[in-house]
């Protein structure tokens, strides 16, 4: 087994091989209740249409601000959540309403790692009977066969046995996350989501544990969905990026093209506050500062969800959804301004010359997931 080496950029898989996990207009709405009755109050669409897909051996970041629906994205992709429409496959086993027995199957293929190592983890319980758990559960592994499966994980991950005896509180979070890797690696499963995992880390720890990420991606050829708010950190790790603002996916593509050259507005805006080292790039990224925050997600704006803080909206924005464009480097947006263009008659609004539509009832428009 190898210790993590020094971090190199992912190189993307073959693009003919077959998907490992495929969303395809995937939706997940949850009911708000209030009342003595709990009766249902309105609905909040987390994750609206939204189509991915995530090869093996890959990295595909998903990248937006809190309550964008990244989280609600990898439990449906691991089907803690079930889709409220749309399809999951796994392997290209439809498993968006899979019963108990196969969801039992998939969870020792696919697996998560926490945010926080310290609460994914019992505090009573020394830390390797909680990485041991997973091949009690999915394995046909004996005693024997176990602690040597053991042995081999922590190495995977830069550690030794001697931690795993060692309880909850007497780790650092770096060592109790790598932990928390090993644990979602012990029954070798082929599909990882990974939420936010190093977010509760210091820098140097942070980059210790994705390398380690990487060298098991290397070893094992496990697909990742990485979900971070730090688009600087997706970068670094992902062979793709897609960014998500209110619940929908607006632009998907290669982390380099994405990163270096951003079409949406929004993935624009969340870029621009990335601090960058490159003077030149400093010159070419101008902050951008939105206006306000995300709107009432039990209320999204019409048209395109963006409009309301968006620098370059147009008119039709306010009152049509954006369709899907494929841009000539493969990428996908979902913006007017691919389609329309600035060099067209419509109005910015951000000109002052057309005061912005709230029509609140989401205009009809084909299916967007990019
Ligand atoms: Fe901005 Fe319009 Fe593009 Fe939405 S569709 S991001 S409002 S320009």
């Amino acid at each position: 087994m190898t210790k993590p080496t020094t971090p190199t950029t992912p190189t993307t898989p073959t693009t003919g091989e077959a998907a490992l996990l495929e969303l395809q207009g995937v939706s997940r709405t949850f009911a708000v209740r209030d009342g003595f009755l709990r009766r249902v109050r309105s609905r909040v669409s987390a994750v609206s249409d939204v189509s991915l897909t995530l090869r093996a051996g890959e990295t595909l970041g998903v990248v937006g601000e809190s309550g964008s629906g990244k989280s609600t994205l990898g439990r449906v992709a691991l089907r803690l959540l079930e889709p409220t429409a749309g399809v999951v496959r796994y392997d290209g086993r439809d498993v968006s309403h899979a019963g108990r027995a196969e969801r039992r199957t998939l969870r020792r293929d696919a697996q998560m790692v926490f945010q926080n190592p310290y609460s994914s983890f019992n505090p009573l319980l020394p830390v390797g009977r909680s990485v041991e758990e997973p091949l009690e559960v999915h394995t046909e592994l004996g005693p024997g066969e176990r602690r040597t499966r053991l042995g081999e994980l922590t190495d995977l991950v830069g550690l030794s046995a001697e931690h795993l005896e060692r309880y909850p509180g007497e780790l650092s979070g770096g060592q109790l996350q790598r932990l928390g890797i090993a644990r979602a690696l012990a029954a070798r499963p082929r599909f990882v989501v990974l939420d936010e995992p190093v977010s509760s880390l210091d820098v140097s720890t942070q980059a210790q544990v994705i390398n380690v990420l990487r060298d098991v991606q290397r070893e094992l050829g496990v697909g990742y969905l990485l979900i971070a708010h730090n688009p600087a950190l997706v970068r670094h790790a992902s062979n793709r990026i897609a960014v998500m603002y209110m619940g929908e996916i607006v632009e998907v593509g290669e982390a380099r093209t994405v990163y270096d050259d951003p079409r949406h507005p929004y993935t624009r805006a969340l870029l621009s506050a990335v601090p960058v080292a490159d003077p030149d790039l400093i010159g070419r990224r101008p902050r951008i500062v939105l206006s306000g925050g995300p709107p009432d997600p039990t209320h999204p704006p019409s048209g395109c969800r963006f409009h309301p803080r968006c620098p370059e909206a147009l008119e039709v924005c306010a009152r049509v959804s954006p369709p899907v464009t494929t841009t000539a480097d493969g990428r996908r947006v979902s913006c007017h301004l691919l389609t329309l263009g600035p060099a067209t008659e419509q109005a910015r609004v951000s000109d002052g010359a057309v005061p912005p539509l709230v029509d609140r009832s989401r205009a009809a428009s084909g299916p967007r997931g990019a």
